[in-house]
């Protein structure tokens, strides 16, 4: 459990095989809070060598454990225990990826909510799923099952840091499997913590262990291990395109959760408070570090004027300030290496074309970027092309609907598109038209985990959610049988 090392820091160590462990070789890394810009952890630094041990743990686990043999009803049963505890303990994990992240603690306590859920829901999928049975005309039936695969490793960012690890770990192991979770550096403890109440809630040792640590040794280290069965990564996409490259020299089947461009379209006879409200948060919630961010505006040349002092005073009107006071809704980014990112985006504007409509660094030093909006970009501009990961939305008008399909569509990501108008059918239209995972139509980040989630070109390959999880995390199987016996 946590110990306390001697210069008062909180530390946070492996979970492997039912244990919270230091390194084989004792190094720990710090991590830091962005908000006070002070170290405020230590984390056992993982090496190849404790990879070994965590996939060892997670295999045996598999291999000669109770937990792919057990009844769905039982195995549902120990998840619901441990989103029980996670409820429980709510408060502390929202403190947790607060303090490593900067993150309001009121959407901190939202995504620890999502995070649960995602256990409950994946519990109750596999354990109420049905196969199917296929009737044959030759005197045979098939019939599919779902066996689990095996040892699955999962390799999550720092963005939602509890919320996008759940969302492998949950569906992972509902199915039978066993992981091995690889947190982002910047954004261990909460993750550790779910790996310490997974011991409390008496999930069988090594079905979840954590390693802490780098991408290279530690993460690098899941993705082309023979005795891993599949590989789940959430990241950015070149580091998606390195965790593939290392999978497929073990024939590992990849899911790959990448980065976003995200379209947000506004037509000229939306329901302006509504799109407003969604174009907030679809950019500046969570500080803009959100994968489906709305970080391309665009808007129809009628509305543009208006809609534009509209977006302007809501992004100006957001409460900045500490992820702990309850009254905070924007505050700083994760940590200063992305800051460092986030600000050579701003500082180019103008030397790129574009003006600074609203925003820009922080007066006072901090490793915070304000809720910012750019006009007047030419298309090329890196701004407008390359994922930015920070509150920085990028707006331009448009006349018509086969124009603004052309601009949402002409950029290599395709995670995700928000669309408002109060026509109908011009809604399925243009979603329809849209080269995107998801559509959201009037709305953001409204999500029904039986739908697929993934993404189109550099945003991913592979879709997770309900069924589409069930495909990756299992081995669909079909037994054919003889009901009949022929003259041959
Ligand atoms: P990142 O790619 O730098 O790191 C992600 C994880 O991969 C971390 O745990 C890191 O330690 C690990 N890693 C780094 N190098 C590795 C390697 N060679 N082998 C194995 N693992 C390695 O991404 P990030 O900066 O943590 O997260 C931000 C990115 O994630 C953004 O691009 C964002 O769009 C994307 N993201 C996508 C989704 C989605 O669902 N599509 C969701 C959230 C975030």
């Amino acid at each position: 459990m946590s110990t306390t090392a001697d210069a008062g820091l909180e530390f946070f160590g492996h979970v492997i095989d039912g244990e919270e462990v230091e390194s084989l070789d004792g190094r720990r890394f710090a991590t830091v809070n962005p908000w006070t810009q002070q170290q405020w952890a230590e984390v056992a630094e993982g090496s190849a060598s404790d990879a070994d041990r965590a996939i060892a743990a997670a295999r045996r686990a598999f291999d000669e454990g109770p937990w792919p043999r057990m009844g769905r009803a039982e195995r549902a049963a120990h998840i619901h225990r441990l989103a029980d505890a996670m409820e429980q303990h709510a408060e502390l994990l929202a403190r947790l990826d607060s303090t490593d992240m900067g993150k309001p603690l009121a959407q901190a306590k939202h995504d620890v909510a999502r995070s649960v859920w995602n256990f409950r829901f994946f519990a109750d999928h596999q354990r109420d799923h049905v196969g199917e049975v296929l009737p044959m005309d030759s005197g045979h039936h098939s019939y599919t099952s779902y066996p689990p695969v095996g040892v699955v490793s999962a390799i999550s960012p720092w963005n939602f840091p509890l919320m996008m690890a759940t969302w492998k770990i949950a569906p992972a192991i509902a199915w039978g499997n066993t992981c091995v979770i690889k947190p982002a550096e910047d954004t261990p403890a909460s993750v550790t913590q779910l790996g310490r109440l997974a011991i409390e809630a008496g999930l069988p040792a090594g079905v979840i262990n954590v390693l802490n640590g780098y991408g290279v040794p530690a993460g690098a280290a899941l993705t082309g291990d023979p005795r891993v069965d599949r590989v789940t990564f959430t990241g950015e996409s070149g580091t998606g395109k390195l965790v593939m490259s290392s999978a497929s020299q073990q024939l590992i089947p990849v899911s790959l959760e990448l980065g976003g461009k995200g379209a947000n379209i506004v037509f000229d006879d939306a329901d302006l408070d509504n799109a407003v409200y969604w174009a907030v948060e679809a950019i500046f919630r969570n500080a803009g570090q959100i994968c489906l961010a709305g970080s391309r505006l665009f808007v129809q040349a009628a509305i543009y004027d208006e809609f534009l002092a509209r977006f302007r005073e809501a992004a100006e009107a957001l409460v900045i300030g500490d992820p702990f006071d309850p009254a905070t809704q924007f505050s700083c980014l994760a940590s200063e290496e992305h800051f460092t990112k986030v600000r050579s985006y701003i500082d180019s504007v103008e030397q790129d074309g574009g003006k600074i409509l609203t925003g820009g660094l922080d007066p006072d030093g901090r490793w915070l970027v304000r809720p910012t909006i750019l006009t007047d970009l030419p298309l090329d501009a890196k701004q407008y092309r390359q994922e930015i990961f920070g509150p920085v939305c990028v707006v331009n008008s448009f006349e018509t609907e086969d124009e603004v399909v052309h601009l949402a569509n002409d950029t290599r990501y395709g995670l995700n598109a928000m669309l408002f108008t109060e026509n109908l059918s011009r809604a399925h239209r243009v979603s329809d038209r849209l080269r995107a995972g998801t559509v959201w139509v009037n709305c953001f980040f409204i999500r029904d985990l039986r739908a697929p989630f993934g993404g189109v070109g550099d945003s991913g390959v592979g879709r997770e959610g309900g069924n589409f999880s069930r495909e990756f995390f299992t081995e669909p199987k079909a037994t054919v049988m003889q009901i009949e016996r022929k003259p041959r």
